[in-house]
């Protein structure tokens, strides 16, 4: 993957977010909020109340833990010693309920990004798939249409 900042900012940036000590959504919205990018949180409007929303790119954050949302990975596999059966159903409706969040939001035209507890520790992928989220093209795409006659409803203020 190629890399998006000099290697001094970015170690900077890892430098910020290490030293707190805090949760993953917390390091997420810093991390965020170092790149530059403004939001907004838990809009209760939107399907599955996202952690970050970035209105006027219509685009939405969410900071998943590995255990409850059923993450494929070593922490999310962690089967709980007791009432392991309740927990797995748990999660299981969790997911089911992720999944059909983002396909609503999908469907009002928002895109969504979901950040995995266990990838923030990889400060140098989780920001470079966050900047490459954000900073999508989307923006360009709509600036390369005709600028007057757009009729496109979702465009209304
Ligand atoms: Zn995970």
């Amino acid at each position: 993957m190629m890399d998006i900042f000099p290697s001094e900012k970015r170690s900077w940036i890892m430098r910020q977010v290490r030293e707190k000590n805090t949760s993953p959504e917390l390091k997420v919205r810093s991390l965020v909020h170092r790149l530059g990018f403004r939001f907004r949180l838990h809009r209760n409007d939107l399907p599955g109340k996202p952690d970050l929303v970035f209105p006027s790119r219509k685009k939405i954050i969410f900071v998943h833990g590995c255990f409850w949302h059923g993450h494929n990975c070593a922490r999310g596999h962690r089967a709980p010693k007791t009432n392991s059966e309740y927990w797995t159903e748990k999660i299981q409706r969790n997911t089911e309920r992720d999944i059909k969040h983002q396909s609503d939001l999908k469907a009002m035209g928002w895109d969504s990004l979901v950040i995995w507890e266990c990838e923030i520790n990889n400060l140098k992928i989780v920001t470079e798939k966050i900047y490459g989220f954000l900073s999508g093209n989307k923006s360009a795409e709509q600036n390369s249409l005709p600028d007057s006659n757009s009729a496109a409803p979702h465009c209304r203020r």
